[in-house]
């Protein structure tokens, strides 16, 4: 393992495995007053609780709009909670400090959703990688061995036939490895990624995600891999929760979600992705209809009974479910678990 050379942060050494702490987490966004009107406020995360464990990756998924991205710049320190704490590498942050949202910053690495988007166009590579070096005051005698292990990392090589090219010379898969080696390059414990493939062509997205996976793997680091594609998630992750209007409903491993899901909404994340066999195409999905609630005045009960095709009038609409443990270690939000077990007709 490369860890032990790459982390400046001591806490690696410690006994607790676990690295980032969410608890009871609220992110809500006042919006515009009118006169003495108070017009209330957007909850794009409303009480999410979870743990990352050191070296762990995980994939949050859901629709647009369900508050994945809110909870990522939260905790990338680029929106100020409202409520509940963060705690990390056993530090609990204050997000009115300055220092702790420096030196949170410090600590994770952001990959982008728009590779172009996300790197200067009059930068070349080079400068591009150095940039946070000079604002994070890294002495200038590591700045070329660290490009160079970042670039080597990635696999843009030989590394002397990029460091002077301007992204737009690059392709979308060369731009997103960039990104990457950006992330990279503060050698930070945790990545944060917000849909790193959707933007790419189909034929490079396998392959960026493996790469990830690599040097997750390589360097012990933790990833939180944000998506709308559940069909993605088996590249890249050991854990799965699933986001709906502001809240977690579901959180299990890869493999469990995939082979039984358990919250209605989950099932139909799955029967939404295509299947590419033709005598599938025909097929008739059991998608539910309408659409994700507002999260200025969310539903009573559990946000997604206005779809639910398995609601139970008077509990689903009036009662927030708990989380539920029908399986050992597959927790889910939802009535249809309160007993404890798997309903008989899901
Ligand atoms: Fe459907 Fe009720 Fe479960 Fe919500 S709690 S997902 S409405 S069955």
């Amino acid at each position: 393992m490369k860890q032990e050379t790459l982390s400046p942060v001591k806490y690696r050494e410690t006994e607790d495995k676990t690295l980032l702490s969410v608890r009871d987490l609220r992110v809500w966004f006042e919006l515009k007053r009118w006169g003495f009107l108070h017009a209330g406020f957007v909850r794009a995360v409303d009480g999410i609780s979870f743990d990352l464990q050191k070296g762990q990756a995980i994939t949050i998924v859901g629709e647009s709009g369900s508050g994945k991205t809110t909870l990522l710049r939260t905790i990338l320190g680029l929106a100020v909670p409202t409520g509940g704490e963060i705690i990390f590498g056993g530090r609990k942050l204050d997000f009115t400090k300055d220092s702790d949202v420096t030196w949170l910053r410090w600590q994770v690495g952001f990959v982008q959703q728009d590779p172009y988007g996300a790197l200067a166009p009059f930068m070349t590579v080079y400068r591009i990688l150095r940039e946070p070096l000079i604002i994070n005051k890294v002495k200038r005698g590591e700045h070329m061995p660290r490009i160079r292990e970042a670039l080597e990392e990635v696999r843009l090589t030989p590394v002397e036939d990029f460091l002077n090219k301007y992204p737009h010379m690059l392709s979308g898969g060369q731009q997103q490895r960039l990104v990457v080696a950006r992330a990279l390059i503060l050698r930070p414990m945790l990545i944060v990624a917000d849909e790193p493939v959707s933007m790419l062509d189909a034929s490079v997205r396998v392959e960026i995600l493996e790469l990830m996976r690599k040097i997750q793997r390589d360097y012990d680091l933790s990833v939180i891999y944000i998506t709308h594609d559940l069909s993605s998630v088996r590249y890249f992750s050991e854990r799965v929760f699933v986001m709906y209007a502001a809240k977690l409903v579901e959180m299990t491993e890869v493999n469990e979600v995939i082979s039984n899901p358990l919250h209605p909404y989950t099932q139909a994340l799955l029967h939404s992705i295509p299947d590419p066999e033709p005598e599938n195409l025909t097929q008739i999905r059991d998608v539910p209809a309408g659409e994700p609630p507002s999260l200025v005045h969310p539903p009573p009960g559990c946000r997604f009974h206005p779809r639910c095709p398995h609601i139970m009038t008077g509990l689903c609409d009036t009662e927030e479910p708990p989380a539920f443990e029908p399986c050992p270690g597959h927790l889910v939000e939802c009535w249809l678990y309160k007993d404890g077990g798997l309903p008989e007709k899901r």
